[in-house]
């Protein structure tokens, strides 16, 4: 198993599970697999694919996740296609021919196509398993339900002695119960990885207003130089207009969302993954096609509706097991938005729930991955230092007083004020509804002039979530004060409140932190050593590696990944066998990028002397 694993696809070691799950597999029993994003799902099916006789038939919901991985096989020199809608007669033709001639090792499929070819050329060809990849699309449960999944059941009597590995990232247990029971496995064994992605940082920022959020998001940026990433936003009119700013800074920039034709949605997803724009600004609908794995930042411009759809999200950073960066803003007017939308879906009591649980994060002072990884079922005894929250915790202070003044004004309002109108009481402003009401001659008027209304908008917003007062979102947005609130108004209980940061969060030194994350992911033994990486180097290898991506017309990190580009500017190989001991190089890259890549670096090395 090893030699194959380096012999096709460069790699040293297993990562956590996947020589059992391989091994399970070769064994021919049913294999349920539940691993993160970017955890080394494929390589559970595409090496015993290599390994037995036959043809894989891996099933997959999309024809970009089919080309990526294919072009992604193609390119360790594996036999690997793709019968879908995208290919025309000719070329569906040619791969039927190729199956029934044993010449194909791996299959992609989509999933009516397998239905229509369960009697046809499935029956003529010999197979070596079934794998069903983003199996979780069975489920009504879950998000990206497919009906077509439903009906893959049949395949297990028709393929009794085949093998079958269902494949997710979605781990809950309803999917999960639902992919078994729907798929008819048999006594399937299943393998649950961590959900834990420590090459992540977590960062959240509360409260800021467009123009501090734009000037954030430009520093986070330059941070990353020429590093691909995504800009989650809640509506189509963001993505334009933070891409309008961003464009206008001189960044490459591409728009997705659903109101685009399929060309234009295609185009910008092509730019992104070949590294033709830097970012792109998208609602929620962009990421499931897409396989990239050197996106290496995500930011939500906006609050998430739910943790499972945060994770999912930021999990589309740093697939290769690089340090990524992620950074989330938090508004109140987000949480009012979202707040209407959950309460006129069809499931508002869920829906309510797991945004809460989204608030409830997103304020959090203690670790937020742990957090994350609890609300998982999973628990994690130590704090992950590598959130915004391990690096700098929050400090408190007696806010009562403060607390009052506002919840003063909301009962001397009657509970008939939105956010907006209690500011402006406790600012003392003057607009002509405050007039009109004669809120100006209440004794709390003007009360909290020494607090700049962004800082009051902070404040407020943990009084929310610490329960003081609720938002009547069937009632004009008004404040209503809860019990707890008029505990504290009438002095019988305490408020702490965070003190507020305008400062920035300092980013932690790079070198170090990327090789620990790196050892603690996936502890593959041969470590990027960033100590000894040259800058200008790298930069001239990724301009090789651009050029074989155009030349090719394939995505550069499938050329060779940000991981065993930056390897390779660290070990600094002279020879073509050295070249070839790098983690990710497997014989095929060997011979093929070898040469030119050693090149490429003596020629660095000559003239650095
Ligand atoms: P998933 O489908 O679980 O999201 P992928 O199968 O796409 O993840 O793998 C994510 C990345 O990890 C890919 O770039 C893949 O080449 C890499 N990878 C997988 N297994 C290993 C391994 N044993 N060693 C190093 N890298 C690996
Ligand atoms: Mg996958």
């Amino acid at each position: 198993m090893l030699n194959i694993l380096k012999e096709y696809f460069g790699y040293d070691s297993f990562r956590p599970q996947q020589k059992e799950i391989i091994a399970n597999v070769i064994d021919k029993k049913d294999t349920l697999v539940l691993m993160p994003t970017g955890g080394g799902k494929s390589l559970c099916y595409q090496l015993p694919a290599l390994m037995m006789e036959g043809t894989a038939v891996i099933i997959s919901p999309l024809i970009s996740l089919m080309k990526d991985q294919v072009e992604s096989l193609q390119s360790n020199g594996i036999s690997a296609y793709a019968l879908n809608s995208s290919n025309n007669d000719a070329e569906n033709f040619q791969i039927r021919r190729s199956c029934v001639q044993g010449k194909i090792k791996i299959l992609y499929i989509s999933p009516e196509k397998v239905l229509s070819e369960i009697n046809y050329l499935l029956k003529d060809i010999h197979i070596a398993l079934i794998a069903i990849d983003e199996a979780h699309c069975i489920s009504q449960w879950g998000h990206d339900f497919r009906p077509e999944y439903t009906q893959l059941k049949t395949l297990r009597d028709e393929f009794p002695e085949v093998p079958i590995i269902a494949l997710t990232a979605t781990a809950d247990k309803i999917t999960k119960e639902d992919i078994i029971k729907q798929l008819n496995l048999h006594e399937p064994k299943i393998f649950v990885s961590s959900f834990d992605r420590p090459n992540l940082s977590l960062e959240v920022r509360r409260g800021y207003k467009t123009n501090d959020k734009n000037r954030i998001i430009l520093k986070f940026i330059d941070r990353h130089p020429n590093e691909s990433g995504i800009i989650y936003c809640m509506s189509r009119n963001t993505t334009e207009k933070v891409a309008i700013m961003l464009k206008h800074h001189g960044l490459g920039v591409a728009v997705y969302h659903a109101g685009l034709n399929n060309k234009d949605r295609d185009k910008a997803q092509n730019d992104f993954i070949n590294d033709r724009v830097q970012i792109v600004c998208a609602t929620i609908a962009f990421g499931m096609g897409i396989d990239k794995s050197n996106v290496r930042w995500v930011i939500h411009y906006n609050l998430p509706k739910s943790i499972e759809n945060y994770y999912q999200e930021i999990g589309r950073a740093g697939r290769d097991g690089l340090e990524s960066d992620t950074l989330l803003f938090y508004s109140l007017s987000d949480l009012v938005m979202l707040s209407k939308f959950a309460a006129e879906s069809g499931q508002q009591t869920i829906n309510k729930e797991k945004l809460r649980r989204m608030q409830q994060y997103a304020e959090a002072d203690i670790c937020r991955r742990r957090i994350l990884l609890n609300y998982f079922g999973e628990t994690m005894d130590h704090d992950c230092g590598n959130c915004d929250v391990c690096k700098n915790p929050p400090q408190r202070f007696d806010g009562t007083v403060l607390v009052q003044k506002a919840l003063s004004a909301i009962a001397r309002t009657n509970e008939k004020i939105s956010i907006y109108m209690l500011i402006n009481i406790l600012k003392g402003g003057v607009n002509k509804e405050l007039i009109d009401k004669g809120y100006n001659k209440l004794k709390t008027y003007g009360v909290g002039r020494d607090i700049p209304a962004k800082d009051w908008n902070d404040y407020l917003m943990q009084m929310l979530n610490l329960g003081y007062f609720e938002i009547a979102y069937n009632e004009n947005n008004h404040i209503k004060m809860t019990s707890l609130g008029k505990r504290v108004l009438f002095g019988q209980e305490k408020a702490l409140l965070a003190v507020l940061r305008h400062e920035e969060v300092k980013p932690k030194p790079k070198k170090k932190t990327k090789a620990i994350a790196e050892e603690q992911l996936f502890s593959d033994k041969s470590m990027v050593s960033h100590e000894t990486e040259d800058k200008a180097l790298f930069e001239q290898l990724r301009l090789l590696r651009s050029k074989f991506a155009e030349e090719q017309k394939i995505p550069a990190y499938i050329v060779l990944s940000d991981k065993t580009l930056h390897l390779i500017a660290g070990k600094k190989p002279t020879t073509i066998n050295e070249f070839g001991l790098i983690n990710g190089i497997g014989d095929y890259k060997k011979e093929k990028y070898g040469n030119d890549f050693v090149t490429e670096i003596n020629k660095f090395l000559n003239n650095e002397n």
